[in-house]
């Protein structure tokens, strides 16, 4: 089995964003000692909104050039970085101590065609001008990818060619969010052209969804008691504060939730869980999702030991070498 562990390298959207050190530098480069003592390779998706803003924002040079800094380096040691927009940073504003977010410009079909395609190629021309190779991959920001038409045309003139937005059986159409993934095929990928989570055998795209599951309210009873008595294992390095709309602590213990494979905190704790039913399946290849700003002591210790299980055995690769 292949797998792939992909990182969305990015601040919080919320009330606040937190620092870059403790979101983005601190938590990669731990990732990045734990690649390295393993020989494993990594797909980060850097929030390239942020740095275009941060390249027009003095305040930010600082922080943009260690970002800068950080994604070369993890560039040279052979990890792979892929295309992430959250196209907000468009409408954010610096007040002088942090970014202020408008998010009912939280996704690309909040744009018009037209801007949502400059915003494409503007990000991708940046984001490759750090990189020793042109970008593949895409994910879109929180998920929302759909509809992808108006900016497939964009998308193809960059070289992107791959899409890790989806996740089999989700959904979320609370504001600012709007994703349907619940008719994703029934395949471990598949080809498409205007819908990722629509199968088109012409398709000049490819959909390497990130791989899904169901997770009980006593999960989350787990989760949210072992942070209220171990915050120090539990609480996540980044400090800030995540966007509305992602789900109420009253549903999340109440009912089952279908969700990405997660390396983010707790949510390491199923990893072995996902890799067995994706073996089950037959599944060629597993793809996770994580968050930098989402780590925990815990989790990072629960990722190491899945990483050193699993190395032998399995494959640990970048994302656009799972097929
Ligand atoms: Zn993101």
């Amino acid at each position: 089995m292949k797998i792939a562990i992909t990182w969305d390298y990015e601040l919080f959207f919320g009330e606040r964003s937190g620092t870059v050190e403790l979101c983005m530098l601190e938590p990669s480069n731990r990732l990045l000692s734990l690649a390295g003592k393993y020989k494993i390779p990594f797909t980060f998706f850097p929030d390239a909104g942020c740095l275009i803003k941060f390249e027009e924002q003095a305040a930010c040079n600082q922080d943009l050039q260690a970002i800068k800094n950080q994604i070369r380096l993890w560039d040279a040691q052979g990890h792979e970085t892929g295309l992430h927009i959250h196209p907000h940073w468009e409408k954010s504003r610096w007040n002088g101590r942090q970014w202020e977010h408008d998010l009912s410009f939280y996704k690309l079909s909040d744009f018009s065609a037209e801007e949502a395609s400059g915003i494409v190629e503007r990000y991708a021309s940046y984001m490759n001008s750090l990189l020793s190779q042109p970008m593949q991959s895409y994910r879109a920001g929180g998920w929302c990818a759909q509809p992808f038409a108006p900016v497939a045309d964009a998308m193809k003139k960059t070289g992107i060619h791959l899409d890790s937005s989806v996740f089999k059986g989700g959904k979320n159409a609370k504001k600012p969010y709007y994703y349907d993934f619940t008719d994703a095929p029934e395949v471990s990928h598949w080809k498409f052209t205007e819908d990722p989570a629509v199968l088109d055998v012409e398709g000049d795209f490819t959909e390497l969804p990130i791989a899904s599951m169901n997770y009980s309210p006593l999960f989350f009873w787990k989760l949210f008691v072992f942070g209220r008595l171990f915050p120090s294992h539990h609480k996540p390095i980044g400090n800030g504060t995540p966007a509305k709309g992602g789900g109420s602590k009253k549903q999340l213990l109440t009912r089952a939730h279908r969700l990405c494979v997660s390396a983010d905190g707790y949510f390491s704790t199923q990893l072995n869980r996902a890799l067995r039913k994706a073996k089950q399946a037959n599944e060629p290849f597993l793809v996770v999702i994580g968050h930098p700003k989402a780590l925990t002591e815990y989790g990072l210790k629960t990722l190491e030991a899945f990483i050193a299980e699993h190395c032998g055995d399995h494959e640990f690769v970048t994302l656009s070498s799972v097929l």
